[in-house]
Parts: C-alpha cells; sequence; structure tokens
C-alpha cells in the first residue's frame, strides 16, 4: 500500500520536497543539482537556458482543464489549429484537451520533475512572450540551436538525466519539444502508477468530464499517459 505522502506528491497536492528555483519555479529536490549542471553546460556553449514551466500543484492543472471542458480557454486541434468549442460533442472536447493538457492528478509536472525550457538570449526582442509552440523550437525556430544543442546532449547521455518523454507524435499527447524530464525520478515515479492507481483517484476528483473520462479509462490510460517516449540513455 503506498503511503499517503507519496500519493499526494505524485497526485500533485503535496510540495513537501519542492524547492524555489529562481523567483517563479519550483523543482524536487533531487532535481536541482541536475538542473544546474545542465544549465551550466548550456552556459557554457553560449545558451541562456530559462524555465518557462516547471513544478504545477493539482489545483492549478484542474483550473487548466475545467476551463478547457467548460469552453473558457481555447481548445485545439490535433495539429494546434483552434476550435470552435460551440460546434464539439462532449468526446471530442475530451481528445482536443487530453492532447494538449494533462489531466489533473496525472501531469508530469505535478512532480518537479519536469520543465519546459527556453533560450533567454535567443529571445527576438525584450517583450516577446514566449509560447512555447512547435515553431519556436524546429530546427529553424528562434530556440531551434538551444533545441539541437539539447539532442546531442540527451543522445550522448551527457544531459545529466534529462530527456525528452514527448519527442515524436505518438497518436497521445502532442510532441513537446520544450519538455524535458529528469529520468532518475520521473521513471521512479512513472513504475508507482497503474490502471488502479489511475481509475481509484480519478473516481474521488471533482473535475469535469469525469464519467466520460472513467468510461475509456484504460485507453486513455495507455494512449496518453503511459505512451511516451524513453530515454535513449
Ligand atoms: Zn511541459
Amino acid at each position: 500500500m503506498m503511503n499517503i505522502d507519496t500519493k499526494n506528491y505524485l497526485l500533485g497536492k503535496n510540495q513537501k520536497d519542492l524547492v524555489p528555483i529562481g523567483q517563479n519555479h519550483l523543482l524536487h529536490r533531487n532535481v536541482v543539482e541536475a538542473f544546474h549542471l545542465l544549465r551550466k553546460l548550456c552556459r557554457d556553449n553560449g545558451f541562456d537556458l530559462s524555465v518557462a514551466s516547471s513544478y504545477r500543484s493539482f489545483e492549478r492543472q484542474k483550473t487548466i482543464w475545467n476551463e478547457k471542458a467548460l469552453g473558457k480557454r481555447q481548445l485545439l486541434s490535433d495539429t494546434g489549429a483552434p476550435l470552435n468549442y460551440e460546434t464539439l460533442s462532449q468526446e471530442e472536447i475530451l481528445k482536443s484537451i487530453l492532447r494538449w493538457s494533462a489531466i489533473p492528478g496525472f501531469s508530469r509536472h505535478h512532480w518537479g520533475t519536469e520543465i519546459d525550457v527556453y533560450c533567454q538570449n535567443s529571445l527576438p526582442s525584450k517583450d516577446y512572450n514566449v509560447m512555447l509552440i512547435p515553431d519556436e523550437v524546429s530546427d529553424d525556430g528562434i530556440f531551434g540551436e538551444l533545441h539541437k544543442f539539447l539532442d546531442e546532449l540527451i543522445e550522448g547521455n551527457n544531459s545529466y538525466g534529462f530527456f525528452r518523454p514527448y519527442c515524436e507524435d505518438r497518436g497521445g499527447v502532442a510532441p513537446e519539444r520544450w519538455h524535458l524530464s529528469y529520468a532518475p525520478l520521473s521513471m521512479q515515479n512513472e513504475e508507482l502508477i497503474d490502471f488502479e492507481f489511475f481509475k481509484n483517484n480519478i473516481g474521488e476528483f471533482e473535475i469535469e468530464l469525469k464519467e466520460l473520462l472513467l468510461s475509456q479509462g484504460d485507453e486513455i490510460f495507455e494512449k496518453y499517459i503511459q505512451n511516451h517516449c524513453l530515454p535513449p540513455f
């Protein structure tokens, strides 16, 4: 039986082991050293690796989820085009959310092991708003050089444990080249999350689209949670 602290940690409801990095971000204490090493290596190679998103709580994820489910936040197609909420079935709404946002309690960002990164010294202007979209991170995008460098590090096992869980389109979560995961802890966390854990916890949450989610639970668990790229090292 999993203890309550571990359960809450996995679900984004326990901040005990998180520590601040910079002014706006939290990471798990076991990730901080590797993060600083990666940052230094990037800096030594001319890239100011910066964090756009790190730890996210259950409550925050629930807000995003519910806003999308209720049409208060833009929904996107598989390829990222805006969708008209009014024309969508509940099923289509669910699929659109799952492609781009995690189910509350089941975001990898709950663990303090995940970061969405960009390159501060590649911003085209001081007031540029980082969007984390495919154009920015493609090889010829504004953060392309940083990501090519990160690819080399990851391939060569020189990335201090960081890898890309959403490196390619596997039909579930959209590819997110900006998203890095600290494998030594995130892989360990994943081993604790099986379908029973998924189903039982969702059953207890108060979130939009819960019944629809549960009715397709096993498929959704496989396609959107387990189905991601693994570290090459
Ligand atoms: Zn991310």
